[in-house]
């Protein structure tokens, strides 16, 4: 079946970029020395290590219990000898907590005992043991957003994908279609729900064509970013709005990912936990762009020679070009959140010093929030940043980064908005 969406508000419309990787199929990432799985790459507490430096651990067994509430656990994503468990560089410039696993000759798994017509509780336990967090980029523990304060009607599947360069989830939908489905229908049932929509963007049609065959309800979506963010997915797919200050439950909607349903999938029927996922490696600075399956804490500089190596990359982005972390090396790994690592020519990045601020009101007029990007960074330069929440808006923004792209001015806004909200936070 298929509906027809809505479109929202504003938003841009980036190049796609995606044509060097779309339609690639996922190929496995050659054997990897030394995995480097840092302990925090969720939502949430970071998780608290449970092996100790010469201990040998199989593929799947459990590295580090989630610290509270809102925490997911971390498993081996590779057999072999804990190195240590230290501090390590993160790609970004800053350093973190991780475990790091010297790889065995021999690779056993130690996974979950698979379940056969589990309940809905059975399912959010194994959903909680195997570390499952959503893959579209927040890494928000599932096994908690699966357990609304509210109740909910319908569960929405995200393949969207509107971040520019990245093909990773479209890889997925190509070849694990019904592990998706099956994905989904675990979470609808842990849910109560039996509403199932699954929304993709019109630029992937193999995809949408794909599941029209199956039992889930199809949104085509226009091609339009920030399509991808939740607020922006749940108005389109069922013309309900979340309120500010409130949780996509409040719309009586949950959504997650296509490839957190995958995972799902893995963690029911084989009892895998979530140690590996699928990273776009792409960009006009390395040789052969692919969609890579990756054991996660595999390095970049693995991933880089698997495509071939670096050619003239002047700027090294982990994630998409509109919400991505700018690296600055090959230090960084991949996590259970890593939709893809970018290597972008100079020609495909603007690296031209800002200037000042000309009042041309372009960042308000595409910001898919009715915010005001220009006001936050005013007063966050400016170090005022209850004005910042005030006038700018600040609070309500999803950081979508839609107000960088379009500023002819090339002012830093994205970053000035996620110091208002750090400082913002630090002052509550
Ligand atoms: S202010 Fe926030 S929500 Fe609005 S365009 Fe900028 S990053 Fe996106
Ligand atoms: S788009 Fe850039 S130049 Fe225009 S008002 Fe916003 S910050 Fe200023």
């Amino acid at each position: 079946m298929i509906i027809k969406p809505r479109a929202f508000f504003r938003g841009v419309h980036p190049d796609g970029h995606k044509s060097p990787t779309a339609g690639l199929p996922a190929e496995r990432l050659p054997r990897i020395a030394e995995a480097v799985i840092p302990l925090s790459q969720h939502a949430g507490a970071p998780a608290q290590p449970v092996v100790q430096a010469g201990q040998f651990v199989k593929r799947g067994e459990l590295i580090a219990a989630g610290g509270g509430a809102v925490s997911a656990n971390i498993h081996a994503s590779i057999a072999g000898t804990v190195k240590a468990v230290e501090e390590r560089p993160d790609g970004r410039g800053g350093s973190m907590q991780a475990v790091v696993i010297t790889a065995a000759d021999a690779q056993e798994d130690a996974f979950f005992a698979p379940l056969t017509d589990p309940s809905g509780e059975e399912i959010l336990e194994r959903i909680k043991a195997c570390g499952i967090v959503g893959m579209g980029g927040a890494g928000f523990p599932t096994h908690v957003k699966l357990a609304p304060p509210v109740p909910v009607d319908t569960l929405i599947l995200n393949g969207a994908e509107c971040e520019p360069y990245l093909t990773c989830d479209d890889a997925l939908m190509h070849e694990k279609r019904d592990e998706i489905v099956r994905g989904a229908a675990y979470m609808a049932k842990a849910l109560g729900v039996e509403r199932i929509l699954i929304a993709i963007e019109k630029n992937k049609p193999a995809a949408i064509a794909a599941f029209e065959q199956t039992e889930l309800t199809v949104v085509p979506l226009k091609k339009q970013y920030p399509m991808g963010a939740e607020k922006q997915l749940i108005y389109c797919c069922t013309g309900r709005k979340v309120p500010l200050g409130k949780l996509p439950a409040h719309t009586g909607v949950i959504v997650q990912n296509a490839a957190t349903a995958f995972a799902v999938c893995e963690a029911v029927e084989l009892g895998k936990p979530l140690i590996e996922r699928i990273v776009t490696v792409t960009g006009g600075g390395i040789a052969s762009p692919k969609n890579l399956v990756c054991p996660v804490g595999a390095p970049l500089s693995a991933l880089a020679e698997a495509c071939g190596g670096e050619t003239d990359a002047a700027k090294l982005v982990a994630g998409g070009p509109m919400t991505g972390a700018a690296l600055t090396g090959t230090d960084a790994v991949v996590t259970k959140t890593t939709g893809g690592f970018l290597f972008l020519t100079a020609k495909e990045t603007n690296s031209d010093a800002p200037t000042p601020c000309i009042n041309c009101g372009k960042c308000a007029q595409v910001c898919p929030m009715h915010l005001m990007p220009m006001q936050t960074e005013f007063y966050t330069d400016a170090k005022e940043y209850e004005n910042a929440a005030k006038y700018g808006g600040v609070l309500a923004c999803i950081e979508c980064g839609a107000c960088t792209y379009i500023c002819p001015a090339r002012r830093p806004l994205a970053q000035a908005i996620k110091t208002a909200k750090a400082q913002l936070r630090r002052n509550a």
